[in-house]
């Protein structure tokens, strides 16, 4: 088992700076939580905490429900990886992920027992006899795994993992990642703890993720709540990519957001809700992800209530998708498309998907719903 609860954590550094403020967060058995966030947010000093390398100013951190704030990190049954995975490079890979236990003096025969059974989990056994020089950067990357998956810990703590690996090794890893934490959260019931700043590795390996922002968390919630649901401007904006259009305008009585020149007719459903609230004829921003405008034909003439004569400033051409850059009431939006022939200054129409808009009070930036 391994439930870890975080309540009201706070960490003041000596120099007066606080790194993170009431952070409260249980996490599950087998879990696999990710914090993201940009530089500079928090994530890392979260992680030192429950690794015990970093005191906690404030709050309690339990462990199986035991209080753990004092306990030194090898009292803690957590098992850290760093960015920079220092192998010992005259060492071989059995001896590189076997070490710790020598250190700790266990028998040559157990010892062989758990790197055999940490290889075989980590495909690593036909190197176990390799230095690590002649090791690809993602073999080496597991062997770093495999020296803190055989001390069996019950919480595994990840910090940017794949941040020295090339752009395709690190999509590779990812899925081979997600593998290896199903198979050691089966066999040793680990939770993982996971830290990147980069929401795309946030989404695609998170049961759940936490996504913050100087110091606060801001949402606690799975990819697809995040992506769908977002509480506010910040985690709208932060995950996806390009980032979710906002548009500032208000919408009418009559149920038509309006900005500039231009109007889009809003969806029932979100009419009520912003009646309810009292956001009629108040400045809002609307939010919507490049990915819901589209360029259809047969799309913006079943929807001509929510579609926009627009030109196009900028041709961004990706493969198989393109994003078109335009302006709108002097406010700069993007649409995702399928890649076809479309030049810049080409005027266009694009239909808004208002079905998925948000809106977003323009002080709070808390989504309206
Ligand atoms: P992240 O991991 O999200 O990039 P960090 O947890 O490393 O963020 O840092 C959070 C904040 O705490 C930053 O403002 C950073 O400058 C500050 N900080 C981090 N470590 C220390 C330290 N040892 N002493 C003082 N301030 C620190």
């Amino acid at each position: 088992m391994a439930v870890l609860k975080l309540d009201k954590i706070n960490k003041i550094y000596p120099n007066g700076v606080q790194a993170v403020f009431d952070f409260n967060l249980e996490i599950k058995d087998r879990e696999f939580i990710v914090l993201v966030g940009p530089s500079g947010c928090g994530k890392s000093t979260t992680l030192r905490m429950i690794a015990g390398l970093e005191e906690i100013t404030a709050g309690d951190f339990y462990i199986d429900g035991v209080r753990v704030n004092e306990k030194a990190p090898k009292e803690r049954d957590v098992a850290m990886v760093f960015q920079s995975y220092a192998l010992y490079p005259h060492m071989t890979v059995y001896d590189n992920i076997g070490y710790g236990l020598k250190l700790r003096g266990m028998e040559p025969e157990e010892i062989e027992e758990k790197v055999t059974e940490v290889a075989d989990i980590l495909e690593l056994t036909p190197y176990l006899h390799r230095k690590p020089k002649s090791l690809s950067g993602g073999q080496r990357q597991r062997v770093a795994l495999g020296r803190a998956i055989v001390r069996e810990a019950k919480v595994f703590l990840l910090d940017e993992p794949l941040s020295n690996l090339d752009a395709k090794l690190r999509v590779q890893m990812r899925t081979e990642l997600i593998k290896i934490h199903e198979k050691i959260s089966e066999k040793f019931d680990t939770s993982t703890i996971y830290v990147t700043h980069d929401q795309i590795e946030a989404m695609t390996m998170g049961d759940r993720i936490v996504v913050m922002r100087d110091g606060y968390i801001q949402q606690v919630a799975s990819p697809k709540e995040i992506y769908n649901e977002p509480v506010n401007m910040f985690v709208a904006g932060f995950m996806g990519t390009p980032p979710m259009n906002f548009i500032k305008g208000s919408v009418d009585k009559d149920g038509w957001f309006c900005f500039g020149d231009h109007k889009l007719q809003v969806p029932l459903g979100k009419i009520k809700v912003l009646k309810e609230k009292g956001y009629i004829d108040q400045a809002i921003f609307l939010g919507i992800r490049p990915e819901d405008i589209h360029n259809d034909p047969v799309v913006c003439e079943t929807y001509p209530n929510s579609s926009l004569n627009i030109k196009v400033d900028l041709v961004e051409l990706l493969g198989s998708e393109t994003n078109l850059y335009f302006t709108l009431d002097e406010q700069t939006a993007v649409a995702s498309i399928p890649t076809q022939k479309i030049e810049r200054n080409q005027e266009l129409k694009l239909a808004f998907d208002m079905n998925q808009c948000h809106f977003f009070d323009t002080v709070t930036e808390l989504a309206i719903k």
